[in-house]
Parts: structure tokens; C-alpha cells; sequence
């Protein structure tokens, strides 16, 4: 086995998961965003793509592999090769001709039935790939868990009609329920937005986790769930930029440069002094484009490790107008921002975030005299606006009265583990995929998209079942059955351990062995690091005729007759 377990948490690590797989020696790092798999890890990460396989197979959809390099033109004509912004890896080649590293892979899945089908016979049809994907995150985190380079199952339907489509939806949801039940997790469902994929209803797969990125909130009283991003609630009323106290909106003649930043941020009252060098926490900037009235969100600094760099500010800046707004405290209310969301950021996640001028004036960046009662609009993005101005602002706190009126809200964090959407015609529309009607009239199709991050599981995973000491896999992912430690100098004892293991793997169980010659007290806390659901352990016992089996999740330990050993683990597994 190509195993190096680590005394010492990695330096950079914020997360359970990220430490002990790591730690555990399932995973390295290789670049920003970037993991190598090590035996164990791959091992994890195999077992997880088998399970989802199985579940996709079963619901018919059928596996086909694009290549991760992908030509610029479908993307071109989807709009997608520009709205992605920063986050999408783009390439040329010796040509010169432009390339991109594959974020998720609508165009080429519509293109390639269109290319095939062309009957109202040949459908419904579901196709669904395993692949690496790659965006460049604007802060890759937490191992696995966000990558540049990723994991992910990516499945499409595509039906003659919404009924069809709604049929599709509903056979992916059952299939991700599976999937999330046969691997352990505890999730929650939630209502989503659309984002960068477009379209219509769209639900989340968030595993419950302090760590996770997503904040979520649900009813006390009914089974009203959502992503905070995706919450509805009537806009606040309109109020007019003219009526703000001086202090708390300024604005930028010309483009604003850095210089002018400053000055602007002296300006606005904050009671501390700013310079060129300073990275900016708990303020708030945005800027207006000139004859618009779309104000896009540079910066929102949350204390600690978030903070956006005044320079990074700088490049971002547009022609425009720009505003400084608040300073307060983001963690008195951290479920009402979402994450960070910085300069970079705005263009990688393909999202403009556009807030209303009357509805930022009105509630976002106002401060009242009392810092307590002040708001923080929960940005909306993908969405649109109404032709009256006003948009559906998800400004939601724990202990909101329910939008569905039962109950109360509670908040927790979550993380993305799956999301499905019904995509409609969006992309149909893009590459007119019609099919031939009975009637010879051509019928748009309509799509939905549905994705799964299956690297990402492995850190999800992690994340739910570990202890202080260690990894403690569920059965169905785990990189073995059963961890066998020989414990002990004599030959004999040795000898048993082999024989023992390779009974087990005649058995079909799969035994991860520790024959090394180390101190028994190493080879004991390697076990519990590695997190195998079953360790057995062969030691002096075996002169008298026994080995202890020793539970991982309960620390449960019994002694099993060394002649019954075998068939009391293959029982287990
Ligand atoms: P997130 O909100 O976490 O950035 P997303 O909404 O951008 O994810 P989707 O476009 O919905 O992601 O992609 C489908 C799935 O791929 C996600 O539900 C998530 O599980 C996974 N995924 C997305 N980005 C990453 C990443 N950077 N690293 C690992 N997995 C990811
Ligand atoms: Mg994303
Ligand atoms: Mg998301
Ligand atoms: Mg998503």
C-alpha cells in the first residue's frame, strides 16, 4: 500500500475533511484547487462514482464522455463563453484558436443530440457523463470540497414537453435521494436559483455542515425549505438616494482609481483612516454603470480570512460611479451575506450582480444610527427584474415568519452536494435541437440539467463522519472492509495476520493490511485515522486462539475465535 499517514494537520487547512484526508494520506495537494488521488482516496472516490453510476443506469440514463477541452463556438453561441467570466479556463492553441477547460457541459450534450436524433420517436432520452470539470474558483477552499479541477456527474434530460421534462426531474430527484441515503449522508432539499445555468425550478442538495458555504433556511412548521439566495420575499419599499444623510452615499466623478478610492473611502464617515495598501473588511462597495441603473456589488469584506484587496478593487473598477455604503459587522448576521464576493469573484461565478438602485437605497446599504438595525440585501443573481424596477429580495433572518406562512425560520449551513434544474429551452433555443413531430411540425425540446459533485462528496462525507481521532467511513465508501493490524514481534503472529487476510480476500472482502514494523501504538492510531468501519487486530491473543475485532464508529472491541474470524467479518460486511 502507497500509504503515508501525517503526525501534523496540513497548514493551510480550515476544514475536518480537508485535515484528515490529508492527514490520512487519501489526498495531495498538487496545484491551487488542484488534488492528487492516493490509493485510498482514489479507492473512496471509485466507490462513490460506482453508486452513482448504479443509480443513473437505473433510472436509464446512459453514460456517454465528452473531452474537457472544448472549442469556443458552442459556448460562444449560448452566451456562456463571456457570461462566465474569470471562472472559466480559457486556452489557445498553437493557432491561436480559442479553447476552454469544460465548467459544465450543456452546449455539447444539446449538440451532440441534435447531431444524432431527429424524430419525435427517438425521445424522451437522458444521458449523463462522470467527468473532470474545471473553474477557476475565486477561492478554491477547503481541499476537495472546491477545486479547480473537479469531479462531477453531469446529467441532461431532453423531452418533446414540459410534462415530459417535469417526468425527467422527478426520476433525477428520486435517483440523488438514493444515492445521498446509500452514502451516508444527512442532506436537506431546498429551492434553489438557476445562476449561470438558467432556467426555471431548480432545487439544491445541501449536506448539513458547519463548514459548508451555503446558508439555508427552513420552516419550525412545514416542509418550506430554501437556500437563502433563493428565498422570495416582497421587495422593501422604494426609497430615493436624495434622502440618505450625506454621509453614507458618495459618489466618484471618473473612473475611480485607487487614489480616488481612498479619498472616497476617508470620505464616508467610517471613523478610520484608509490607505492604497489596506484590504478592505466589513465594507461595502459598489459601483453604477453610467446610464444604467444596474449597480454591480465590488466587494463585500466578512472579518477574518475575506477581505478584498484595494488594488484587486482598483482593476475591477469600471467607468462608473461608485459608491462607498456601510461598514458593519457582517458576523452579527452572517446568514444574511452570502459568503464573499469580490471583485473576482462577480465575473467567476458568470454572475452579474445586479441590485436595483431604489431597493439598495432602500435597505442594502443603508445604516441606521443604530448599527443593530441595519440591512444587508442578499444579493439576487440570474434573476430579473420586474419592468417596475422592484425585484424579489431575498433579505431573510432566522426567526422570519415562513414565505409559505407556517411556521418560523430557522438557518443553518450546508453543502452543495447536488443541484437539478429544469432548464426548459434555454440552450434548445440556442442550437435549435428540434424534433420531427407526428404531424411533420418541428417540436423545440426541452432540457434539464442535473449535477452531482462527486469529488466534492468525498470532503462531504468526510466532513459527517470523522471523530477526534480519525475518519470513520461508512461502509459503503470506505477505501476497504476491513483493516487488519498485526501487532506484535513473533513470526507466528505475522503469519496468522497473512493467512487471516488472505482468507478474507478469497472471501471477496477487502483488507487493507498493516504488516509494517512499527510500534503497535502507531499502527492503532493509523488505524483510527484511516477510518475503515471494521479493524481487526492479530496480536498475543492469537497463541491462545483469539484476534479482537474492533468497531470504528463505536469503539466497540470482542474478542472472535481466531478459526471463526473469517466468516464473523465477512458477516459484518
Ligand atoms: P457552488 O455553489 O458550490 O459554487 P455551483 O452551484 O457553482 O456550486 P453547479 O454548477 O450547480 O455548482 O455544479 C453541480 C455540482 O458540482 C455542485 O452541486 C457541486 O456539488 C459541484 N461543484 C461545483 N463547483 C465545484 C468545485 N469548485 N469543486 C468541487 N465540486 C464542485
Ligand atoms: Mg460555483
Ligand atoms: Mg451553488
Ligand atoms: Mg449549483
Amino acid at each position: 500500500m502507497f500509504l503515508r499517514t501525517l503526525r501534523e494537520d496540513p497548514a493551510d487547512a480550515e476544514v475536518p475533511s480537508h485535515r484528515l484526508l490529508v492527514r490520512a494520506g487519501y489526498v495531495r495537494r498538487a496545484a491551487p484547487g488542484g488534488y492528487s488521488w492516493l490509493p485510498l482516496g482514489l479507492r473512496v472516490l471509485r466507490n462513490i462514482e460506482r453508486v452513482v453510476r448504479e443509480e443513473m443506469d437505473a433510472i436509464g440514463a446512459q453514460e456517454i464522455q465528452f473531452p474537457a477541452l472544448l472549442p469556443k463556438e458552442p459556448y460562444e453561441a449560448t452566451g456562456r463563453w463571456s457570461e462566465y467570466g474569470d471562472t472559466l479556463f480559457r486556452i489557445k492553441d498553437r493557432k491561436g484558436a480559442d479553447y476552454l477547460l469544460g465548467p459544465t457541459h450543456e452546449e455539447l450534450f444539446t449538440l451532440t443530440v441534435k447531431g444524432e436524433y431527429s424524430s419525435y420517436k427517438d425521445y424522451p432520452v437522458m444521458l449523463y457523463q462522470v467527468q473532470t470539470k474545471y473553474r477557476d474558483e475565486a477561492r478554491p477552499r477547503a481541499g476537495v470540497l472546491r477545486g479547480r479541477e473537479f469531479v462531477m456527474k453531469d446529467s441532461y434530460s431532453f423531452d418533446l414537453d414540459d410534462e415530459g421534462l417535469e417526468v425527467s426531474y422527478q426520476k433525477h430527484r428520486a435517483a440523488y435521494i438514493k444515492m445521498f441515503d446509500r452514502l451516508g449522508l444527512d442532506y436537506v432539499i431546498v429551492a434553489a436559483t438557476s445562476g449561470a445555468m438558467g432556467g426555471s425550478a431548480s432545487e439544491e442538495f445541501l449536506a448539513t455542515a458547519e463548514s459548508g458555504e451555503d446558508t439555508y433556511v427552513r420552516s419550525t412548521d412545514s416542509g418550506y425549505a430554501a437556500n437563502v439566495e433563493a428565498v422570495v420575499t416582497p421587495a422593501p419599499p422604494a426609497r430615493s438616494l436624495e434622502g440618505l444623510p450625506e454621509a453614507q452615499v458618495h459618489h466618484t466623478p471618473d473612473t475611480p482609481t485607487i487614489e480616488t478610492l481612498v479619498d472616497f473611502l476617508n470620505g464616508a464617515g467610517l471613523g478610520r483612516e484608509f490607505t492604497a495598501a489596506d484590504t478592505l473588511k466589513n465594507v461595502l462597495v459598489k459601483t453604477r454603470i453610467p446610464g444604467t441603473k444596474e449597480w454591480t456589488l465590488l466587494g463585500i469584506g466578512v472579518p477574518g480570512d475575506r477581505e478584498v484587496d484595494m488594488k484587486r478593487l482598483e482593476a475591477a473598477l469600471e467607468p462608473a460611479e461608485v459608491a462607498l455604503v456601510e461598514e458593519s459587522d457582517f458576523t452579527a448576521n452572517p446568514f444574511l451575506v452570502k459568503g464573499y464576493i469580490g471583485p473576482g469573484a462577480l465575473q467567476a461565478n458568470g454572475i452579474r450582480f445586479l441590485v436595483d438602485p431604489r431597493i439598495v437605497t432602500g435597505t442594502a446599504w443603508v445604516t441606521g444610527a443604530d448599527k443593530a438595525d441595519h440591512h444587508v440585501v442578499d444579493l439576487v443573481c440570474g434573476r430579473d427584474f420586474t419592468p417596475d424596477g422592484t425585484v424579489e429580495a431575498a433579505d431573510v433572518r432566522e426567526g422570519d415568519a415562513s414565505p409559505d406562512g407556517r411556521g418560523t425560520l430557522v438557518a443553518a449551513r450546508g453543502i452543495e452536494i447536488g443541484h437539478i434544474f429544469q432548464l426548459g429551452r434555454k440552450y434548445a433555443d440556442a442550437f435549435e435541437l428540434d424534433a420531427l413531430g407526428p404531424d411533420s411540425k418541428p417540436v423545440r425540446i426541452t432540457m434539464g440539467s442535473y449535477g452531482i459533485g462527486v469529488s466534492r462528496l468525498v470532503a462531504a462525507i468526510a466532513e459527517q463522519h470523522h471523530d477526534e481521532l480519525g475518519m470513520v467511513w461508512p461502509r459503503a465508501v470506505s477505501p476497504a472492509d476491513v483493516h487488519l493490524v498485526v501487532a506484535g514481534k513473533d513470526e507466528s503472529v505475522f503469519e496468522g495476520g497473512e493467512r487471516i487476510a488472505a482468507e478474507l480476500s478469497d472471501r471477496g472482502v477487502s483488507v487493507l493490511f498493516d504488516d509494517r514494523t512499527v510500534s503497535p501504538g502507531v499502527k492503532f492510531a493509523d488505524a483510527e485515522l484511516v477510518g475503515v468501519p471494521t479493524i481487526v487486530v492479530v496480536g498475543k491473543g492469537l497463541a491462545k486462539g483469539v484476534v479482537e475485532v474492533k468497531d470504528r464508529a463505536t469503539g466497540e472491541r470482542t474478542e472472535i475465535d481466531a478459526d471463526a474470524i473469517v466468516d464473523h467479518v465477512a458477516g459484518l460486511v
